[in-house]
């Protein structure tokens, strides 16, 4: 049996990262989300800004 790699499809993920404390939070991607994008403020720190750091695809399995 030959699986064919066509058939795999790519999950899309953002990862945020706050400028202050660099605390990263990885979630799935959004419309409209781009690389430096601003996010929300920081829970974390609470006075550090969110900003997209990173998109990627990982292989859904
Ligand atoms: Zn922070």
């Amino acid at each position: 049996m030959i699986f064919r790699k066509k058939k795999e499809v790519l999950d899309s993920y953002s990862i945020e990262q706050c400028v202050s404390c660099n605390k990263t939070n990885k979630r799935k991607f959004k419309e409209g989300d781009f690389i430096f994008k601003t996010m929300e403020k920081c829970t974390s720190c609470a006075n550090g800004q969110m900003m997209i750091s990173k998109i990627f695809g990982e292989l859904v399995k």
